[in-house]
């Protein structure tokens, strides 16, 4: 996602710590203490501006969300859509996902969103494909046993990779749309990517994958 530089990002982060969380590695293994419930928790890798995450958490109040973003400039724009949307189950993380082992203890969370992730076309560039087996390997650690790995693409050639990689892995593929808004699926909530490539007439891919183990 391509967002200009903001310099007043830092600062603005600075001032909503209450949802830009500054030193999440210190809540490693005390998630559910933080938010002071036992709800279960369900995080977004590459969150972007934050539509999808603001709208399932005011849809769904008994459970907890936390969106990943690699991004400030991108990321204040996630925060603000939190404080519009009034809701205290929903905290952001300005982090890489390749760290995260470092802020969740294994089996802290219980299902993981990909959205419209970046789809490194090229081939020398597929380990950084968020759905590569190292990523796998990373999310099998932190999610809960059985877990799940949501993920929605308008990239045939993204899609086509992941339920390979997904398949590969050894995971269950438990749903696969090729055409998610003109299949029965009902409580869809749509990312910004998806609002946009769904305007242009671009198919959306969905799927469901869970880990046997
Ligand atoms: N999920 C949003 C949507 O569907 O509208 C945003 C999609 S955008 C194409 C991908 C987002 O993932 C960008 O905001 C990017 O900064 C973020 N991202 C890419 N690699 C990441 C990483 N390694 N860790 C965290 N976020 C990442």
């Amino acid at each position: 996602m391509r967002v200009r530089n903001k310099p007043w990002a830092s600062e603005f982060l600075q001032e909503n710590r209450h949802i830009a969380i500054a030193q999440p590695s210190e809540l490693k293994g005390k998630w559910k203490e933080f938010f002071g419930n036992s709800n279960p928790i369900h995080i977004e890798v590459g969150t972007g501006k934050g539509q999808f995450l603001s709208g399932m958490a005011k849809a769904n109040p008994d459970i907890n969300y936390l969106g990943i973003e690699l991004f400030q400039s991108v990321m204040v724009i996630a925060v603000q859509k939190v404080i519009d949307a009034e809701v205290d189950n929903l905290k952001l993380l300005n982090v890489d996902a390749a760290v995260l082992t470092d802020i969740f203890e294994d089996g802290e969370v219980d299902r993981l969103y990909l959205n419209f992730s970046d789809p490194w076309p090229k081939k020398r560039h597929e380990k950084r494909r968020l759905t590569y087996k190292t990523f796998l390997g990373l999310y099998e650690r932190l999610l809960v046993k059985g877990g799940e790995i949501h993920f929605k693409t308008d990239n045939q050639g993204l899609f086509e990779f992941s339920l390979r990689s997904f398949s590969e892995y050894g995971m269950l593929l438990t749903f696969v749309s090729l055409d998610l808004h003109q299949s029965d699926f009902e409580g869809n909530i749509m990312t910004e990517y998806e609002e946009k490539f769904s305007n242009k007439g671009q198919r959306i891919y969905r799927s469901e994958a869970k880990f046997q183990n």
